[in-house]
């Protein structure tokens, strides 16, 4: 077992060690590979070391570098080591965390974890929480906590408003909590692609007067196109009035309320029913780690409660994951955001996650002065959008185009990679900053690349004239 735990830490950090110079984006031209790793389960067992050979070599390689310095595309995720060093402790150690009573010590450590997160986002006592897979699993059981709670069985007149640049994992949450696509409404958005207050009066309005029920609106505390942030205070005022469950999408954006400085930026946030929040974007932590937060914990209880025969009768002082998710037998999500909040501390995080901003900030001002770039959307956090214009770039099919072509040139360079997003029917570039490893050299990278790109698409659609084609050929679009 040492041999082989020391043969793997060896490769991990090998690995991490060599990350910074790694290729951005590695050759994914792979599915050739692909078809080739098809096998029946083998009938005979393998040594460790040809196998970690295969896996760091052949395959880690061949994806988006997401841990590196340079991946500013998408949200950005983490991967902070001592979370795996806690994640192989909840494995061999293997206890059961699904019920409190099978390991009432361990439990008590997710326990605190989700008071932090209450703490940090300023939501009160009756709060109860999950720790879920990732964002879309928390908006799941946000709605349908909302859903039991304002509808009960009557599913079928429950109407969910959402702005049109809400994260799509909404309408997918929606679909399987029983909210069908067509009593979901898109409500359309401000020049800064935030949901418009009076646009939601209107459609609650017109689905009442439909004899409907609407029952919940989801803002966004930061979009995933441009980073947008909803008034999330007018979207709570309107929630109170019309009695409907407020959830907050703060799957990217919830973090940067861990900074009173920042706060201002999500006033409003801690008035949600609920948050969707992601430790593995704002806190660091390796992917699987997504949490919710609902106000009246109660809420959470009643949809996910339950018991069997074969259990011993519930308790209420304490937290139990059964009592308050989904899932019965599980991993041990708690182990790895307590584990990192314990070794770093609050403060650390506290200071990163404000590092971003500083970074997206003095990104976008750089970028803004890049001849040709138009900012579409400045950063309300650590994102923000742009496009390309000049001569020969009149059409919008041009600007799409030209904006595609930077994002794939500067990616291709291999240092920073980044992605755009269809906005409107605009094609927008963006640059995320998000994690732990992005520090300002690479920013500054990232603010070179993109002007000598720009500068020579320009070049190009001038010497082209208007009305030319499309230059590159994109591999990577924006669709999130
Ligand atoms: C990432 C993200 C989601 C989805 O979360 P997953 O963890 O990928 O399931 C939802 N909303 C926003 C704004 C996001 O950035």
């Amino acid at each position: 077992m040492r041999a082989m735990g020391e043969r793997v830490v060896a490769r991990a950090v090998d690995h991490l060690a060599g990350i910074a110079e790694a290729p951005i984006r590695g050759d994914m031209d792979v599915a050739a590979l692909c078809r080739s790793l098809r096998e029946p389960a083998p009938e005979q067992g393998t040594d460790l070391e040809p196998l970690l050979d295969h896996l760091f070599d052949d395959l880690v390689p061949r994806s988006f570098t997401t841990t590196g310095p340079g991946y500013l595309a998408f949200i950005p995720g983490g991967g902070v080591y001592p979370a795996a060093l806690a994640d192989f402790i909840a494995d061999t150690a293997n206890r059961y965390t699904g019920v409190w009573v099978g390991a009432p010590a361990l439990v008590q450590l997710e326990s605190n974890v989700l008071d932090w997160l209450r703490d940090w986002m300023q939501f009160p006592e009756t709060t109860r929480g999950l720790l879920t897979t990732g964002g879309s699993m928390a908006m799941f059981n946000a709605i349908v906590c909302a859903r039991e709670r304002h509808l009960g069985t009557d599913i079928r007149p429950g109407t969910l408003y959402v702005s049109t640049q809400a994260h799509h994992c909404i309408v997918k949450a929606a679909k399987l909590a029983g909210i069908a696509a067509d009593r979901v409404r898109s409500i359309p958005v401000d020049a800064e692609y935030r949901m418009r207050i009076d646009a939601l009066a209107a459609a609650v309005a017109e689905d009442r007067a439909a004899g409907l029920r609407p029952f919940l609106v989801a803002s966004s505390a930061g979009t995933t196109n441009t980073g947008a942030v909803d008034d999330l205070g007018a979207v709570a005022d309107l929630a109170a009035r019309e009695s409907l469950w407020h959830h907050v999408d703060g799957a990217y954006g919830a973090f940067f309320h861990m900074v009173p400085e920042l706060r201002p930026l999500l006033a409003g946030l801690p008035r949600a029913d609920s948050l969707t929040l992601d430790p593995h974007k704002g806190m660091f932590l390796p992917y699987g780690t997504g949490a919710l937060l609902v106000r009246d914990g109660r809420a959470l209880h009643a949809v996910h409660s339950s018991t069997a025969g074969y259990l011993p009768e519930n308790q209420d002082e304490f937290y139990d994951p059964a009592q308050y998710g989904p899932e019965l037998s599980r991993g041990f999500p708690g182990l790895r955001v307590w584990m990192a909040v314990k070794l770093f501390g609050a403060a650390k995080y506290r200071a990163a996650v404000a590092e971003k901003r500083e970074l997206a900030v003095w990104a976008a001002e750089q970028v803004s002065r890049i001849p040709g770039i138009v900012m579409d959307a400045w950063p309300q956090l650590s994102l923000f959008a742009f496009h390309l214009e000049g001569p020969g770039l009149e059409s919008q099919d041009a600007r799409n185009a030209a904006a595609r072509a930077l994002m794939e040139r500067v990616t291709s360079r291999g240092k920073v990679m980044l992605t755009g997003a269809m906005v409107e029917g605009r094609y927008l570039g963006r640059v995320c900053i998000l994690s732990f490893r992005s520090r300002r050299s690479i920013v500054e990278t990232c603010v070179q690349h993109l002007a000598e790109e720009s500068a020579a698409i320009l070049a190009e659609y001038a010497s082209r004239g208007p009305r030319e084609g499309v230059l590159a050929d994109p591999r990577t679009d924006g669709e999130t």
